[in-house]
């Protein structure tokens, strides 16, 4: 599942290669994908070039020259592969973005993804994305912001991380390893944490998404270019690691539920 690490070199790459290129066509084989139908959406993206690449949380946003903007949403994960001529381009796809060069991209989706046409002047106001958060990687993500984010709230410590209105770009698979490198339990109260221990998730936010940017991002994931991150499985700490011992204490991890997901733990190290 993509997210953050893997959400930025993604919106990265496609920045980089396709920045000043002009569409040529956009098939849409799922249209439940899109706001809008198939020939809509062609009649308002063809000739426009691309002005941006860039994300907002778990979405990428790309800027046309034009006045319009395409949303992309991976969903539960999906496959956005570059190709550089229609030989190359992948088998299976539910939409493919074609490039007056002759090159493009598709996307497969896993689950449902979402591909949606919206104006700059309906983009502030577009439900998906308006009350996104800023993300861990912005540089306005600092010590004191975050403290002033936390200060007040009495969720619990998961759920809040996970809501995507208050910081953006965590999901489940980083959150375990996060929780963990601050010793606090899912469903620890933010009313019950004191200022040492919002510092200390503050870095363990910043340290397990930073180490995995270092290392290309999620192993298991292909970037636009189809080739995996290295970040592996080795390079969790409790995180899918159920029956295994704590690298830490040496505890046994087990697998707990915390509303709809799942929450990998030390129970000694993570107390409630
Ligand atoms: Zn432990």
């Amino acid at each position: 599942m993509a997210e953050l690490p893997e959400i930025t070199k993604l919106a990265g790459q496609m920045k980089d290669s396709l920045c000043g290129k002009t569409i040529q066509s956009v098939i849409l084989l799922q249209e439940k994908c899109s706001n809008i139908p198939t020939d809509e959406f062609q009649k308002r993206v063809a000739g426009a070039k691309i002005k941006d690449v860039r994300n907002k949380g778990k979405w990428i946003i790309t800027s046309l020259d034009n006045g319009e903007n395409i949303l992309l949403s991976l969903g539960m994960g999906a496959d956005v592969l570059y190709f550089d001529n229609e030989n190359n381009q992948a088998e299976k796809y539910q939409v493919k973005v074609a490039f007056s060069d002759g090159s493009g991209y598709t996307a497969r989706f896993w689950w449902f993804g979402k591909f949606l046409l919206v104006s700059d002047a309906e983009l502030p106001s577009e439900p998906n994305t308006k009350n996104i958060a800023i993300d861990p990687f912005d540089e306005r993500f600092t010590p004191d912001y975050f403290l002033s984010l936390l200060k007040g709230k009495k969720t619990q410590i998961k759920a809040f991380l996970m809501d995507q209105s208050n910081v953006s770009g965590i999901g489940n698979m980083y959150m375990h390893d996060i929780l963990f490198k601050a010793r606090l339990h899912p469903k620890k109260k933010i009313s019950d944490m004191n200022g040492d221990e919002i510092r200390l998730l503050y870095n363990s936010i910043k340290d397990i998404l930073n180490l995995s940017r270092e290392k290309g991002s999620f192993a298991y994931e292909s970037d636009f270019f189809g080739q995996k991150g290295g970040y592996t499985m080795d390079y969790f700490l409790v995180g899918y690691k159920e029956n295994q011992p704590c690298p830490v204490c040496g505890e046994t991890i087990v697998s707990i539920k915390t509303g709809s997901t799942a929450s990998y733990i030390c129970p000694e190290c993570q107390k409630l």
